[in-house]
């Protein structure tokens, strides 16, 4: 029974063809987060970065 899996080349886990590491999308969570982090240090843009950090956290979690 042979059935091939992808291997992430970032965390070495098993991914299904086409499937997309988790790992990745945490990363790319939180380069976002520090993103915002230095939007919001300009102020005025606060309520846009409070609704990326929720859709980060969104997708980590899911
Ligand atoms: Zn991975």
């Amino acid at each position: 029974m042979a059935r091939y899996f992808n291997t992430c080349p970032h965390c070495g886990g098993n991914l299904d063809p086409g499937e997309k590491c988790d790992c990745q999308e945490e990363r790319v969570a939180k380069e976002k987060n520090m993103q915002s982090l230095f939007m919001s240090g300009k102020g005025g843009q606060m309520m846009l970065c409070f609704m990326k950090e929720e859709r980060a956290v969104e997708k980590a979690v899911v």
